[in-house]
């Protein structure tokens, strides 16, 4: 069924994963379209966003920000239009960045709900480019990374919403930068059309001998998005006084267990200490939400003059954002994973 008037599709949690999730762990379930009250705006969902955080929401674990309850609706970033409005702030038609979930139909008092230019071109681009992936990618580069003419920049999921935008930006700060990422196709992409030196398959044997070779002169940035493997590759090649944004830790979120094999913590802390490593952890919109207007001078002018390329995995309708989700975790997606939910404009 596609999104209409008289239907509010819903994708609910079912049940929490055990490691990797499955589709029996989401639920697509129908329900009335909910009225807006007083101060109130409904919002129709057009875009969701899909983002690998959501796989924490699903677990029953103290985090950053609480779990999803079994049988609510799953969370996440929207771009919507304003059906009704009883809120002065917004006008029915008005075009919003909105945390409305994974649902057609959602009531909103309006907090948090940001109002974008109803004719924008792209508006899928409000939750990537423009958006909480743009604002990561920018603030965990330029504030935790540092980076400076002549460096070397490394970054994992190197051809994602967070990893393509922070190679290109660090290119546009004079860095060498050399992307890691799942395929031959995701690198060459990654050099061809985002201007990367280089970019690595993390799928090939030989990644450890790759990665020295291209880094001859060490790292001195690294941009942390998936741990694992890629890490432990990276860690021996990090230069003195190197920062490590630790954005994200995707190789770990389906875990159930620590890894097999030594505990690597005294390798760990010992590189810390001898070559004075800057490792810092960050929750974008925490410590970096009141700094979205630098952000977005910065990246709407090399967006425009095409400085700054950006694509989109388009996924269509509601009912395969969870198949979409399941692939996200696992390299399925080639760019910013979005889910085209209805119209921008629902005769
Ligand atoms: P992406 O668009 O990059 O998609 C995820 C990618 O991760 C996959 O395409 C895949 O790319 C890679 N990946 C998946 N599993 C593994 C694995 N086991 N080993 C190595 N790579 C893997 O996602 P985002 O850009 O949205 O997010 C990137 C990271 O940034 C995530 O860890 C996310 O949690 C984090 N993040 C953190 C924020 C914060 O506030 N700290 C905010 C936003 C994102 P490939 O095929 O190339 O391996």
């Amino acid at each position: 069924m596609n999104q209409n008037r008289n239907v509010n599709r819903q994708i609910t949690l079912n049940s929490r994963p055990h490691g990797a999730p499955t589709l029996s762990n989401f639920n697509l379930v129908e329900s009335a379209i909910p009225e807006a009250g007083e101060g109130e705006i409904l919002l129709r969902t057009i875009y969701l966003s899909l983002d690998p955080y959501m796989r924490g929401r699903m677990n029953d674990a103290k985090s950053y920000a609480p779990p999803v309850a079994l049988g609510e609706v799953m969370v996440g970033g929207s771009i919507c239009r304003v059906e009704v409005s009883n809120h002065q702030g917004f006008e029915q038609g008005d075009l919003v960045v909105a945390f409305s979930g994974w649902q057609d139909y959602s009531v909103s008092n309006g907090e948090g709900v940001i109002k974008l230019d109803s004719a924008m071109e792209n508006p899928s681009y409000g939750l990537g480019v423009l958006g909480m992936p743009g604002l990561t990618a920018y603030m965990g580069l330029m504030d935790i990374g540092q980076p400076k003419k002549g460096e070397t920049l490394v970054v994992a999921a190197a051809t994602g919403a967070v990893g393509s935008l922070v190679g290109q930006i660090g290119k546009l700060q004079g860095c060498k930068v050399v992307g890691i990422a799942g395929s031959k196709e995701k690198c060459d992409y990654a050099v061809r059309e985002l201007g990367f030196d280089a970019c690595l398959n993390h799928n090939d044997a030989d990644l450890e001998s790759q990665l020295a070779t291209v880094c001859s002169n060490g790292i001195d940035i690294y941009f942390e998005n998936v741990g694992g493997k890629v890490f432990n590759t990276v860690l021996p090649l990090l230069n003195s006084k190197a920062r490590v944004p630790l954005c994200g830790l995707i190789a770990q979120y389906n875990a159930t267990d620590l890894p097999e094999g030594p505990d690597r913590m005294g390798l760990l802390m010992g590189n810390l200490l001898v070559k004075r490593i800057k490792m810092q952890g960050f929750i974008v919109f925490d410590d970096y939400g009141h700094r979205y207007d630098e952000f977005q001078q910065a990246m709407v002018p090399w967006l425009m003059s095409g400085q700054i390329k950006y694509k989109e995995d388009k996924v269509s309708g509601l009912e395969n954002a969870s198949a979409a989700f399941i692939g996200l975790l696992q390299g399925e997606n080639f760019g910013k994973l979005v889910v085209q939910v209805g119209p921008e404009h629902l005769d």
